[in-house]
């Protein structure tokens, strides 16, 4: 059965002489050929440093050429990949290192306690002797990602083989595909991230398009990088857009101008950000719902090709969604034809459950928590189905907060602060009140020079939100804790204290 270097192999047959990789970091170019050779001598140093089938191995690397060699190799001397985030301090690294037992690590930046392997992004056919094929694939353990934990530490999540190989092909058989051989993708999200990894890297090479990598997201740099390497397709989280809409419109329209399709995922894109985009470039962002343990996306309006605003579209071809509610069991049919299909938007919100060949095997180490024996797999996401059948997430369930009985989705209070001028970001959270059980904070990060009080905030809400919705607090920040990919940290913010203690 197939192993996921086997991408990179058919890639370097079909397209040798294709340009595979643009490193902007770097300026390193490299072809399929080539990478297939560069992933050949890896894999090689990999088993001359004790790398055996089944073994975790470390690769903590940036978004860049060298990482896509590095996950290849891993792949294709039979390791199992486990992807880090170089940005976090070395002792975080070390000890996901120790809890998936990997002893070998692919990086730039030697750890305590680890035998370092560097990858080699320019080889020669002599680097590259043949090794035989990998003999691992299908349900073996391909890659071992640590979700970022914005809900709590960070849990391995186990990616078969067949997981990330079914991922890629649902992403491809998208109604408008995101990616074509003539394609240049730009990812500038994170590779160690399953976005990155798999929508990005691995749809692409699937494809043996072109990758445009680049280490992190600076706007005005990452514009340039579009306009200069003729980039077609942008892979790309809210906050990017965000930045984009602070450009200048023509700016935007130039650095874009060979662009087909802009990619919004990872967390909720604001309808306001995705009609600013429009304005200044005529392009949709079409945003995409996705999951670690789902290898990853679930949704997208890629789906339908109608960039429908605050919706995270349908399901891929070959990926089932349902929701479960309160009564459970009572599942909503996603088949818009369905005649039983009776729900209505107000009270048909739901827990999401998805089925698919792309789920996960569970939790390292056991394997627990894994889809249950039909295959599904709840996830922590609520949600509803308009009468179109395109999903939209309301919040996630574990971000709930109660006041005096009342369910109050911060989402929904966000939604409401950030129509204010004056704020830039926000995050809602609970904390502990003894008069209601909990109560709503907001903490807000006004503009730049921007003069908002506490007291706006709140009247703002009171206009606009039912009474137990409305914020007990609002505080001030310089910016709001964010996780590799992104996404606010709320749990950082409900912790920094009860009512009346900051
Ligand atoms: P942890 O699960 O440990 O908190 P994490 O949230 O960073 O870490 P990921 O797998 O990166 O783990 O996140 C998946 C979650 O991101 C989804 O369950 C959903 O809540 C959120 N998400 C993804 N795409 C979107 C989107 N388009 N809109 C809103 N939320 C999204």
């Amino acid at each position: 059965s197939s192993n996921v270097a086997d991408l990179a192999a058919e890639a370097a047959r079909t397209r040798p002489d294709k340009l595979a990789l643009i490193d902007t970091a770097t300026g390193a170019t490299v072809t399929w050929h080539e990478v297939e050779l560069a992933v050949r001598a890896t894999a090689r140093r990999l088993r001359e440093a004790g790398v055996r089938p089944g073994d975790r191995v470390g690769i903590r690397l940036p978004t860049s050429a060298a990482f896509a060699v590095a996950f290849f190799a891993v792949l294709r001397a039979d390791g199992v990949a486990v992807p880090l985030n170089p940005q976090e301090p070395v002792t975080v690294s070390s000890a996901l290192l120790q809890d998936c037992g990997a002893e070998v690590v692919l990086t730039d930046e030697p750890l305590p306690s680890t035998t370092t392997v560097e990858p080699i992004v320019a080889a020669t056919s002599d680097d590259a002797a043949d090794e035989g094929e990998p003999a691992r694939g299908g349900e073996d353990l391909a890659a071992l990602l640590y979700t970022s934990g914005t809900t709590g530490s960070p849990r391995g999540v186990m990616l078969s083989h067949r997981a990330l190989l079914a991922g890629v092909e649902q992403v491809r058989s998208l109604a408008l595909s995101p990616v074509e051989p003539s394609d240049r993708v730009f990812v500038a999200v994170p590779m160690y991230h399953v976005y990155g990894l798999g929508p990005g890297l691995l749809a692409a090479t699937s494809a043996g398009a072109t990758v445009v990598t680049a280490p992190r997201f600076e706007v005005r740099s990452a514009l340039s990088d579009c306009l200069h390497h003729e980039v077609t397709v942008v892979l790309g989280v809210p906050a990017m857009y965000v930045a984009m809409t602070a450009r200048p419109a023509s700016e935007l329209g130039e650095s874009l101008s060979t662009v087909r399709l802009l990619i919004s995922g990872a967390a909720p894109l604001r309808p306001k950000v995705l009609a600013d985009i429009r304005a200044a470039t005529g392009l949709s962002v079409f945003e995409g719902y996705g999951l670690t343990e789902a290898a990853p996306v679930v949704t997208s309006t890629l789906a339908t090709g109608y960039a429908k605003p605050g919706s995270v579209g349908r399901p891929l071809p070959g990926v089932e969604v349902r929701l479960v509610g309160d009564d459970a069991g009572s599942g909503v049919p996603t088949d818009p034809e369905d005649p039983d299909d009776t729900f209505d938007d107000a009270d048909g919100t739901g827990l999401v459950e998805i089925r698919g060949a792309n789920l996960f095997s569970g939790y390292w180490p056991d394997g627990d928590h894994g889809p249950d024996a039909d295959g599904w797999f709840r996830t922590d996401d609520v949600g509803y189905l308009d009468t179109d059948g395109d999903l939209h997430l309301v919040d996630r369930a574990g971000d709930l907060v109660i006041v005096n009985g009342f369910n109050v989705y911060p989402r929904e209070v966000e939604n409401v602060i950030s129509e204010l001028p004056q704020v830039r970001e926000v995050a809602v959270v609970g904390v502990l009140d003894n008069r209601t059980g909990e109560a709503v904070k907001a903490v807000v990060v006004p503009e730049p020079g921007a003069a908002l009080s506490e007291h706006q905030v709140i009247e703002h809400c009171a206009a606009r939100l039912a009474g137990y919705k409305v914020p007990a607090v609002v505080s001030f920040a310089d910016a709001l804790p964010h996780s590799a990919i992104g996404k606010v940290r709320r749990v950082g913010l409900r912790d920094a204290g009860a009512v009346g203690e900051d």
